[in-house]
Parts: structure tokens; C-alpha cells; sequence
């Protein structure tokens, strides 16, 4: 699902999995995580091996494997390429229940802005939320904090039980994107 022409999940978890071309990353069962096929393009400046890297695409395959194993059975296995990930989960979800597919459409786009994080790129998920209205009052003044890795809402009027602002986690942020791109498509549509 592109965010931007060709700023996609895929894009940047391949960028993730350029990181760890000379580690191949394996599973117990022997499957390969990361591809060590040479690109055509020489990747970016090398860069060291970083284990919490290796990390961030395991937990991601696992995140994307057990949601769609759970809405489609008859998947088959993970492609070994990281830049088909996304493609595999689309295709193995087309036909799942609407609800399975706004799971998957969630996971990739949330997948999105945790690669962006891990590669230091912060300002991709400011400008992201700053695109965003507030799911809990509709406002435009969401800003997002680095350190916490969560929105909030910066209308006084917006705050949860206990009179806190609304804080958004990556996860609701996902859930509200999604919801409002669906909404807009069926906008469209009609
Ligand atoms: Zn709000």
C-alpha cells in the first residue's frame, strides 16, 4: 500500500533488510528471513550489523505470518524476500473477511512507521501524524513526541477519564489512518 509514490512498507523494510545483506538471517527451521541475493544497485553506505535491526524484521515476518496464516489457512509459507512480505499478506487476505483485511491493511501501514523509526526517520511519522485528524475529537492538532513514540492531542478539551490528554500509540494511529483511507475510498466509490 503506497503512502507516497514510492514510499512504501515494502520500500522501507527492504531498505531494513539492505542492513543485514551480508547476514542471513535464519529461523530454526531453516528459513531464511532476509534474502542474500546481491541488488542491482549497490546498497547504501555499509552500514554495521545491528542486531536490534535483525530483530525489528523478525518480529515484523512473525506479526505479518500469524495474521495471515489466522485469515487464510491454505497461505503457504512467508516468501524468503523481505520486499514481498507485504505483497504475500495482500494476496493471501484479498479474499479473507473484511475485518481480516482491515487487520492486514493496519499491520502494513503501522509496519510502515515503525521501519521509518528504526531507520531515524522521524520526521516521515511527524509529517504522517500532523495529516491526521484526532480520531477522539476530529481535531487537526495532533503532534507527535519522539521520545515516547505516541501522539497526543493538543485540544484542552480532548482528554481521556482521569482529564490526561488523549495519547494515540502507533497502533491507534494505524487504526485511525486506515479507518479515515477506507472511508475516503468509499467516498469515492459512490
Ligand atoms: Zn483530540
Amino acid at each position: 500500500m503506497a503512502h507516497g509514490e514510492t514510499d512504501t512498507a515494502t520500500a522501507r523494510l527492504s531498505e531494513l533488510g539492505a542492513f543485514l545483506r551480508n547476514y542471513p538471517v535464519k529461523s530454526a527451521a531453516g528459513h531464511s528471513y532476509i534474502s542474500a541475493e546481491p541488488r542491482a544497485t549497490p546498497a547504501a553506505p555499509a552500514l554495521p550489523y545491528n542486531p536490534n535491526v535483525e530483530n525489528h524484521i523478525r518480529a515484523c515476518a512473525q506479526e505479518i505470518t500469524q495474521h495471515t496464516l489466522a485469515a487464510n489457512p491454505d497461505a503457504g509459507p512467508l516468501p524468503d524476500k523481505v520486499a514481498a512480505y507485504y505483497d504475500w499478506m495482500r494476496e493471501n487476505t484479498a479474499h479473507a473477511s473484511e475485518e481480516d483485511q482491515f487487520r492486514a491493511e493496519v499491520i502494513e501501514y503501522r509496519q510502515w512507521l515503525e521501519h521509518c523509526l528504526r531507520a531515524g526517520d522521524n520526521e516521515t511519522v511527524r509529517k504522517q501524524v500532523r495529516r491526521q485528524p484526532c480520531p477522539a475529537c476530529g481535531c487537526w492538532g495532533l503532534m507527535w513526541m519522539r521520545e515516547l513514540r505516541e501522539a497526543y492531542c493538543t485540544n484542552t478539551e480532548c482528554t481521556d477519564r482521569d482529564g490526561f490528554s488523549t495519547h494515540l500509540s502507533l497502533s491507534r494511529l494505524a487504526h485511525a489512518h486506515v479507518t479515515s483511507r477506507r472511508n475516503l475510498r468509499q467516498a469515492r466509490a459512490t
